[in-house]
């Protein structure tokens, strides 16, 4: 069922990495520029990020030994050293995921080069070492964003969607490894309601809302693949869903043949594959039109 199956560590069958994006409140603030400060309603509902999301995620990894990926944008982590610290205790991989927020797409290329820069700055601070994976705030990673991840030695993007398993990008500077995501085990449609930013989603029950990423996993850990989960602590965090969260991952590590590991875990175990020789991926490139498609296209 996959080209390219992946030999695991310790002849596991599956791999799989909950990823959180731990979007605080930066969510606000990056919408509405002009008054987010005064918006006390959205302000809170991200700040349950440090205040109950994450410790309680935390708390579920320290009891099953779990480590696990946060990808977190900047301002969060300058503003929520607390909850940062208690990432890091756990020996729990952050990435990189803006500075506010903002979207790459809406950025020309001066302004992606400095927010990226400046976050990347603010991770190593607090984190002590180069952080090595990347996640476009939306998804909206650009040519520009790969260029600056590849120069600046990181390992691997995770926001691109063009294969079932880790496959590789390659820019004009160089490669890497692309851990692809998708909307069938993200959160976000099924429990988002912020109509601040333009989302209304119909709220689903924990259950309904989980089966889509649940059915996901099921289907790579018949085929021998990776599963990721794309989630949120103010979204899947909250009481209800991860009580159904913590039954699942019960469930799945009892079966004794999932690999769970963080994604820059699983990004040196495919690049050491490759080097070796052992392991084929497909490769894409970073930037497959060099202008807008429609506007080049003869009448
Ligand atoms: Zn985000």
């Amino acid at each position: 069922m996959i080209k390219n199956p992946i030999p695991w560590p310790g002849g596991a069958r599956c791999a799989c990495a909950i990823t959180f994006d731990v979007d605080a409140d930066s969510l606000i603030h990056v919408a509405r520029p002009r008054d987010s400060h005064r918006r006390l309603y959205p302000i809170s509902m991200g700040r349950y990020d440090p205040n109950s999301g994450v410790p309680r995620i935390l708390e579920t990894y320290r009891r099953l030994g779990l480590r696990q990926s946060f990808f977190i944008p900047a301002w969060v982590v300058e503003t929520y050293p607390r909850m940062i610290e208690a990432i890091l205790d756990g020996d729990h991989e952050i990435g990189l995921h803006g500075y506010l927020h903002e979207d790459p797409t809406e950025q020309d290329d001066a302004e992606q080069s400095y927010w990226f820069e400046r976050s990347l700055d603010v991770c190593r601070r607090a984190t002590g070492r180069n952080p090595r994976g990347y996640r476009a705030p939306v998804y909206n990673v650009t040519p520009q964003v790969i260029d600056l991840a590849i120069h600046h030695g990181l390992t691997y993007d995770s926001s691109m969607m063009a294969d079932d398993m880790p496959y590789v990008v390659s820019g004009g500077s160089g490669e890497l490894i692309e851990i692809p995501v998708h909307w069938g085990s993200d959160d976000w449609p099924p429990f988002a309601h912020y109509a601040e930013i333009g989302y209304m989603m119909p709220v689903m029950s924990p259950v309904r809302g989980l089966e889509s990423s649940f059915a996901e996993f099921e289907a790579q850990y018949a085929a021998g693949g990776l599963w990721v989960g794309i989630w949120h602590p103010f979204l899947t965090g909250r009481l209800s869903r991860w009580r159904v969260v913590e039954d699942w991952l019960e469930g799945v590590l009892a079966r004794g043949d999932v690999w769970f590991a963080p994604l820059e875990d699983i990004a040196a175990h495919v690049s050491r594959l490759r080097a070796d020789g052992h392991w084929t991926p497909i490769v894409e490139p970073a930037c497959p039109y060099p202008a807008p498609v429609f506007e080049r296209i003869q009448r």
